[in-house]
C-alpha cells in the first residue's frame, strides 16, 4: 500500500464510504457469476483497485470537486448550481466514472452503466444526499471502483 492509499481511504471515509461498503457492491455485481463469492476477496479486490495511482487521481479530484461546491467556492455558478442539485445533464461525473472503468476493460465499462443505474447499497444513499451535501461526483466513483473489482475479478 503507498501513501495516496492512505490518503485515498482517508478522503472516502470522510465522505461516509469504506472499503467494505465498495465490496459490497462488487457482491452485487459479481454475485450472479459466483453465488460464493466471498467478502474477504472483495475486499481483497477493492484494495487493488484503489492502490492504482490512475484511479486515485481521480478519487482525489473527484471528492475535492464534491467538497467545493459544498463550500460555494466554485467560481462558475453553472457548475455550482449543476453540482448542488446533481443535473443529470451535466454528465461530467459520469465521464470520470467511466474514464475510471475504461482503465479496466469491457466489463468495468457495462458494470460501471449498470450500477450506475441501479444504485445499489452505498450508491444509492450517495444519491440522496441531505441539503448542502455535495455527492455528485462521489457516486460515480464509488460505482466505479465497484465495476474495476468486479473486472478483476471475473478475470481471475
Ligand atoms: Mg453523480
Amino acid at each position: 500500500m503507498n501513501e495516496r492509499y492512505d490518503e485515498v481511504i482517508r478522503l472516502l471515509s470522510e465522505r461516509g464510504v469504506s472499503r467494505d461498503d465498495i465490496a459490497r457492491c462488487i457482491i452485487f455485481l459479481q454475485k450472479r457469476y459466483d453465488e460464493n463469492i466471498s467478502h474477504a476477496k472483495c475486499l481483497e479486490v477493492t484494495d487493488k483497485v484503489l492502490n492504482d495511482p490512475d484511479i486515485q487521481n481521480a478519487i482525489i479530484i473527484s471528492l475535492e470537486l464534491d467538497r467545493l461546491a459544498e463550500k460555494d467556492i466554485l467560481e462558475s455558478r453553472y457548475i455550482k448550481e449543476a453540482m448542488m442539485k446533481d443535473d443529470g445533464l451535466f454528465g461530467v461525473d459520469e465521464l470520470i466514472g467511466l474514464g475510471m472503468a475504461f482503465n479496466y476493460g469491457p466489463i468495468a465499462i457495462t458494470n460501471f452503466g449498470y450500477i450506475d443505474k441501479v444504485k445499489p447499497d452505498i450508491i444509492g444513499k450517495l444519491n440522496a444526499p441531505e441539503d448542502g451535501t455535495c455527492n455528485t461526483f462521489i457516486d460515480d466513483v464509488v460505482g466505479a471502483l465497484a465495476a474495476c473489482g468486479a473486472s478483476l475479478l471475473a478475470h481471475e
